[in-house]
């Protein structure tokens, strides 16, 4: 398997992916191992995790250069990311072993009853590309700390930052036979699917999620799905700032060159800001430098995929053909790597695919509403379900929409924002069940019911 640089379009390394062979000796490893991992203390698990929590900020330059290299995201972003990871396994740290205890809670009368958390036992975690680290820790970190043993399958556009986190877990004192790695493409991946693992903790896109999701259901197995999202922002009339709002919406729109599964994919906005509203985003996002993500003055990198280029492409040209103005962007620059120019795009409506699909690139659509009657409407005529924004000085205003909203998360006046302390969720077509928070310490174990008497 060919590692690219999706900057310069060269081949950085081969790997080796794993065969079926070897992925049922990884199995074999994982089985055994787990036991004895269960047994130990849960502070001597906490106490390999801060290990590699240190680590993580010891070799900072080199996992974020790696980062950087195989999926392109501005070095800044990559130092961001592992921050930002480091944060959630802060949390995970101080948290699992309160949410993991023993909960008495009966301790009167002739029966006592206790709930004790038991781990799941050999888990997978099949991730994707555009947050590795952040992804990644969602999954085996709280899955360690409450002794599972964990399959982890990093994507292929990220491999070499899997073989990161594999090499300084093992340096922390995660043993061998508790996390193993499944190298290669999707149909390695496949072959997790095969294996009697005790549950499937996915990340990507909804195609992907629903096929495994179909094809685990028969083993009646926890299936955690973490899926893409088509997530809207409104800016209402009554913002302070219209210039603010549209510079924190572009962030939205673009950090990651749009490649987050909570971008923010379409605006939009009252009529009376609208063309405020539009010229102050325009105006920022033509200041936006494309370049080098190696270079410090790089706002927007490559893509990580070619094909990225095309169906981006695609999208814009469906939306032109149907009515609408680009603004500013809508091309493949003439460079080499897999570069797309931030575009926005105005005149839209949900006939055209840039409203409708995930477009995971920095694409946006504003579209011009009455009031917010109309934005709701817009807002929830979506299959997915992951996050939504408002933008307004009111409270009472935002919350109003915000209860409306059939998403996993609401924001108000922030937006492409996850916290550890809060569950990630998605619903509809942007998946099922929760991690961070609380919930997602809870998601990797199984609850025994103790009834005692005598
Ligand atoms: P993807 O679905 O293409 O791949 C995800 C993973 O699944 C990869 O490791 C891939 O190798 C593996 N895979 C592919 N086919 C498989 C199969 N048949 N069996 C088993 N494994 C298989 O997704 P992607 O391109 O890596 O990621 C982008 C998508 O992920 C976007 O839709 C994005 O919104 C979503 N995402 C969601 C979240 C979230 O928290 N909700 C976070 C990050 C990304």
């Amino acid at each position: 398997m060919k590692v690219i640089n999706p900057a310069t379009e060269t081949v950085i390394t081969e790997i080796a992916e794993d065969t079926s062979q070897s992925i049922l000796e990884k199995f074999d490893l994982l089985t055994k191992g787990q036991q004895a991992w269960s047994k130990i203390n849960i502070t001597d698990r906490i106490a390999a995790i801060q290990k590699f929590y240190d680590l993580l900020d010891e070799n900072k330059d080199e996992l974020a250069a790696t980062l950087t290299s195989e999926m392109g995201k501005p070095l800044q972003q990559s130092y961001n990311e592992l921050n930002g990871a480091r944060g959630r396994i802060k949390y995970f740290i101080d948290n699992a072993v309160k949410y993991l205890a023993e909960e008495w809670v009966t301790t009167e009368g002739a029966t006592k009853e206790k709930i004790v958390f038991e781990p799941l036992g050999v888990i997978a975690n099949i991730s994707a590309w555009n947050y590795p680290f952040l992804v990644g820790v969602n999954v085996f970190i709280p899955a360690l700390i409450s002794g599972n043993a964990v399959f982890y399958k990093p994507s292929e556009y990220a491999t070499l930052t899997g073989l990161h986190i594999q090499s300084l877990l093992y340096k922390a004192g995660v043993p061998e036979n508790c996390f193993q790695m499944a190298i290669g493409k999707g149909s390695v991946g496949e072959q997790l699917l095969l294996l009697p693992l005790n549950g499937y903790f996915f990340t990507g896109s909804y195609r992907t999620g629903k096929y495994i999701a179909e094809k685990v259901a028969g083993k009646m197995v926890p299936c955690q799905l973490e899926l893409g999202g088509k997530d809207p922002l409104y800016v209402a009339d009554d913002v302070d700032n219209i210039k603010k709002a549209a510079a924190d919406a572009l962030e939205g729109v673009v950090y990651n060159s749009g490649q987050s599964c909570c971008a923010v994919e379409r605006i939009y906005v009252q009529e009376n800001i609208y063309d405020d509203f539009v010229n102050a985003y325009a105006e920022e996002c033509k200041k936006l430098k494309i370049g080098d993500p190696l270079d410090k003055g790089t706002d927007i990198g490559p893509l990580s995929r070619k094909e990225q280029q095309a169906f981006l492409e695609t999208q814009v040209d469906d939306a032109v053909i149907l009515g609408a103005q680009i603004v500013c962007g809508g091309k493949i620059p003439d460079r080499k790597g897999y570069y797309f120019e931030p575009t926005v795009l105005v005149n839209v409506n949900h006939n055209m695919k840039v409203m409708m699909e995930e477009s995971f690139g920095p694409v946006v659509g504003i579209q011009k509403v009455k009031d917010d009657a109309e934005a709701i409407a817009l807002m929830q005529d979506t299959s997915y379900g992951l996050t939504a924004a408002v933008f307004s000085k009111s409270f009472d205003r935002a919350e109003n929409i915000m209860q409306q909203m059939n998403t996993g998360s609401v924001y108000w006046n922030c937006c492409d924002r996850v916290s550890a302390s809060l569950p990630w969720s998605g619903r509809k077509h942007s998946g099922l069940g929760a991690t961070l928070s609380y919930q997602g310490i809870r998601a990797f174990v199984q609850p025994k019911a103790y009834h005692i008497r005598g």
